[in-house]
């Protein structure tokens, strides 16, 4: 009799695990299944970061590194950051992490108690609510809506806020719609949080991949400083995902207080991924080149997938500036007979219909809180994109 602590009860298992997991599976039986569930980049990591992490581990740095990375690696981060965000940040500003997402959750860990509220904007990436209510925080979840491109307006966000929000997370480029926000888009939400006193995680995790002029939310609002937290890692922009490099930068006092939850979790991401993201973050010419090169065959992929998505009956799309995801409404192909004669209700179900019928795989909206949405990645090859929008065409029509 296995008995687990309360605080899982409510937790969900990841559905984009769940989709690869089935893909696995009908892969290894012989189907050839084309993937548009996986977030990550295609490409491999570029060859003098391979080679920076290469030489880390003949010289030896194999041992641990100071609670949230070495000095070198958070001494470029804070210039990184200083740069981004157009603002002075020390190395005592910032921590290292494995990934982004230990980043986001050691916030969430270090900032929220029971009865604390986490207001998160959907279609969410779906770790946010998952890590809030690990740290015992309500999340709240104002939808946004199509025709603001699926930004939160000023008004939602006054009318989420409460006297118990304790955090606000904003997410440009965003997972799953790609949504990014304009400068004037961010004022006016920072008009708002001027007037409430939560803590503000902006991850900013998809900023190199951005087709639009991209802009931060201090950018516009450096006076808001003290109390947002800037989440961003190397997994997308450097096609690092394997490697678990993220960070985290803000005030000192929150950072001294992630980095205590570190200091007995975790300790620091491995040593020889951090070499690896000394060279990634060090400027390099080199570097900067191939992350521009892979971010412009991104938007070439998002024109042809926005493409073959529009010749298919019953499908809408907004145009995503960013990240490499499409959030097609396909809420038109439910309730009504498709090939065969199957009818889906929900777009979990057209989900699973896609998968078995049309042998491509992407996450239903159900996943970031926004039914009738299917989520497909297009950082994979342009053939495979050709063949399985046919499949996808062919299996609604
Ligand atoms: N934030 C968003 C919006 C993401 O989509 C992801 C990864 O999918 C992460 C954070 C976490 O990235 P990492 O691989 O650095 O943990």
């Amino acid at each position: 009799d296995y008995r687990f602590a309360r605080r899982l009860a409510s937790l969900e298992a990841s559905a984009t695990a769940a989709m690869t997991a089935r893909v696995a599976q009908m892969r290894a039986a012989g189907i050839k299944v084309i993937s548009f569930s996986v977030g990550e980049p295609d490409f491999d990591t570029p060859e003098p970061i391979k080679q920076a992490a290469i030489a880390g581990i003949q010289a030896n740095h194999t041992h641990y590194t100071p609670t949230g990375g070495t000095l070198e690696l958070r001494k470029v981060i804070a210039a990184r950051v200083s740069a981004d965000q157009g603002l002075s940040y020390g190395i005592g500003q910032v921590t290292v992490t494995t990934g982004a997402k230990e980043a986001l959750y050691l916030a969430f860990q270090a900032l929220c108690d029971e009865g604390d509220e986490a207001l998160i904007p959907a279609p969410y990436w779906v770790s946010y609510v998952e890590q809030a209510k690990l740290a015992g925080a309500t999340p709240v979840t104002p939808q946004t809506s199509e025709q603001t491109g699926f930004k939160l307006t000023p008004d939602q966000l006054r009318a989420s806020l409460s006297e118990r929000t304790r955090i606000v997370v904003l997410n440009s480029p965003s997972n799953p719609t790609g949504a990014v926000y304009s400068a004037e888009e961010l004022a006016a939400l920072a008009a708002v949080l001027r007037d409430h006193p939560a803590i503000i995680i902006t991850d900013e995790i998809y900023d190199a991949i951005s087709y639009v002029p991209y802009t931060r939310l201090l950018r516009v609002a450096p006076d808001l400083a003290e109390r947002t937290l800037v989440v961003n890692g190397a997994a997308k922009a450097y096609a690092m995902t394997g490697w678990r490099v993220g960070y985290v930068a803000g005030p000192q006092p929150i950072i001294e207080a992630i980095k205590a939850i570190q200091s007995h979790t975790s300790t620091h991401t491995s040593s020889i991924s951090q070499d690896a993201a000394l060279a990634a973050y060090t400027p390099n010419p080199d570097i900067e080149a191939t992350v521009a090169a892979m971010t412009a065959e991104f938007q070439r992929r998002r024109d042809l997938i926005l493409g073959l998505l529009a010749e298919i009956p019953g499908v809408t799309c907004t145009v995503p500036d960013g990240a490499f995801y499409v959030f097609p409404n396909v809420s038109a192909l439910l309730n009504r007979p498709l090939r065969n004669g199957k009818v889906c209700t929900t777009s979990d179900e057209l989900n699973l219909y896609l998968l078995e019928e049309a042998h491509i795989a992407c996450v239903a909206g159900e996943a970031f809180g926004a039914p009738g949405y299917l989520r497909l990645s297009y950082a994979t090859g342009s053939e495979e994109i050709r063949v399985g929008m046919q499949r996808f065409r062919e299996a609604v029509l």
